[in-house]
């Protein structure tokens, strides 16, 4: 190809993404009450704490609900009605009853697909793009997967009986908050567990959208209870004595405040905590192909995944060769109002969170890291971070140590397989990674020494029901997902 004709192909593709009109998804497809109050024992009640918290849109700031903030007496009642729903009603019901009700939840989830997208971008920030193909889909997969298994436990778990457990308390984050309650609800139900959620308090909204749906499904009272509140109504549920399970998802340092508060009892755990996922790119690997999914990996969703591929190692014969792709495609890239279906990176989901992640770009500029970020212009209000990579980046800095959870990626190069090893597990975390190269040999030799619990080969954050997921170290223990995910939630006899 000659040289002016190169010039003209990434000149063409930078115009592209910029002259995109924009294609704004409407608000108005989606009702979101002025007011949300506790759902507990299959009905809407007024929080006995009186208060509520408002939700806002990351993106305009703009108030979206007031939401209601579920006290100690609040807590309590949730988890008597699910104890006593479990031992009336669910512990006894067919499993073939059970599953026709996550059948009917999943259903209803596709039916107001379009509206779950629209309220899960308005309320946490992802683009349109993310929340309609992906959350939620996968959301409603994970009803259909575990609907199929709750009469066939028999055969999950050949010779013995799965018995479940009584109450699950489950709490979930702001980063895949309708995803995450399928992922906890579902096979808890499945299994004959019942359950008392609670999101994240910057993001409730969808699962008070899934509240609704579940009692227009005629879920019998107190099967799912969903109440709403901040880490002190996160507290009460995992200090409360008649919890049985503590499903947990978020951030190590609470996972280990979780850990110490359940020493001693004997409530079973699950604990999907932080990330700092390496992504590999070996010389043989197609390498565009390999860009792409390193872009996916930490800026699609503004890197607000525990999965997300926030540190890169590049082998030395191809190291400029990728960063070079890697910055022409970051300029590409379409950062801005998250119902825009052109949008890649959306706003960042708190005041707070964007605090801590322009802490962490600085401090990488402090050690030494050298940073490039996207020329993009950003809007002016809301909360919104350009996509940021460093250089020149020291194993032992902070922003290749530590979780970001942000668009901003720590960049090292390697020369042999065994380096790469060494220092892609020389983290806390082990949560997953990715390999990009031609052989199979070498993913086969590279996956089997990744202290991770995901490594993906030539691909990055891909998710099905039927796959487990969970970590090494200090990213938890337990698996969700898959056969695997039914373990935590029966007692086998
Ligand atoms: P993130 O950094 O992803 O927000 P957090 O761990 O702070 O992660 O929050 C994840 C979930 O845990 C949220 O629903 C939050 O309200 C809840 N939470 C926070 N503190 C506690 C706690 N001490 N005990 C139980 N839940 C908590």
């Amino acid at each position: 190809m000659s040289k002016a004709i190169k010039k003209n192909t990434i000149q063409l593709k930078f115009d592209s993404a910029r002259v995109y009109e924009p294609a704004i998804e409407s608000k108005s497809a989606a009702k979101i009450k002025p007011v949300y109050d506790l759902f507990i024992n299959g009905k809407f009640e007024k929080p006995l704490s009186k208060k509520y918290f408002n939700t806002i849109n990351p993106a305009s700031e703009e108030i979206l609900s007031s939401v209601a903030m579920a006290g100690k007496a609040d807590v309590n009642k949730a988890v008597l009605a699910a104890r006593n729903a479990y031992e009336r009603t669910w512990k006894k019901m067919p499993a073939a009853e059970r599953a026709k009700y996550i059948y009917r939840i999943a259903r209803m989830i596709q039916e107001k697909a379009r509206e779950f997208a629209i309220i899960e971008t308005l309320d946490g920030g992802k683009p349109i793009r993310e929340s309609r193909d992906f959350d939620v889909p996968t959301a409603a997969n994970h009803f259909f997967y575990y609907a199929g298994w709750a009469d066939k436990l028999e055969y999950a778990f050949p010779n013995r009986k799965a018995m479940p457990l009584g109450v699950a308390g489950q709490i979930i984050p702001w980063n895949f908050p309708l995803l995450m309650a399928a992922w906890k609800i579902a096979p808890a139900l499945a299994t004959g567990n019942t359950v008392v959620l609670k999101p994240a308090e910057t993001t409730p909204l969808t699962a008070l959208k899934l509240a609704e749906i579940i009692q227009e499904a005629d879920l019998p009272p107190g099967v799912v209870n969903i109440i709403t509140g901040a880490g002190d109504t996160g507290a009460n549920i995992v200090n409360h004595a008649d919890i049985n399970k503590i499903a947990f998802t978020g951030s190590t340092a609470v996972g280990k405040i979780i850990q110490r508060a359940i020493a001693g009892t004997n409530k079973k755990a699950t604990l999907e905590l932080g990330g700092k996922a390496a992504n590999i790119i070996f010389d043989d690997a197609p390498l565009d192909q390999a860009v792409e999914g390193i872009i996916n990996g930490i800026f699609f969703n503004q890197g607000h995944v525990c999965c997300a591929g926030s540190r890169l190692y590049v082998q030395e014969s191809v190291y400029e060769q990728v960063i070079q792709k890697l910055k022409d495609r970051m300029e590409t890239l379409i950062v801005g109002n998250p119902m825009d279906k052109n949008t890649d990176v959306g706003a960042i989901n708190s005041r707070e969170q964007l605090a801590t992640i322009q802490r962490y770009i600085k401090l990488g500029n402090q050690e030494g890291a050298e940073m490039y970020q996207s020329a993009c212009a950003l809007p002016k209000k809301g909360f919104f971070c350009k996509p940021t990579i460093f250089t020149n980046v020291a194993q032992s800095n902070r922003i290749a140590q530590e979780e970001i959870f942000g668009p901003v990626l720590a960049i090292q190069s390697f020369r042999t397989d065994d380096e790469v090893i060494e220092k892609a597990n020389n983290t806390a975390f082990g949560l997953s990674a990715g390999i990009w190269t031609d052989k199979g040999s070498k993913i086969f030799n590279l996956t089997s020494k990744m202290r991770a619990g995901v490594v993906w080969a030539n691909t990055y954050n891909k998710f099905d029901p039927t796959s487990p997921f969970g970590g090494y170290k200090e990213s938890g223990y337990g698996r969700e997902g898959g056969l695997h995910g039914l373990f935590p939630y029966v007692k086998l006899v």
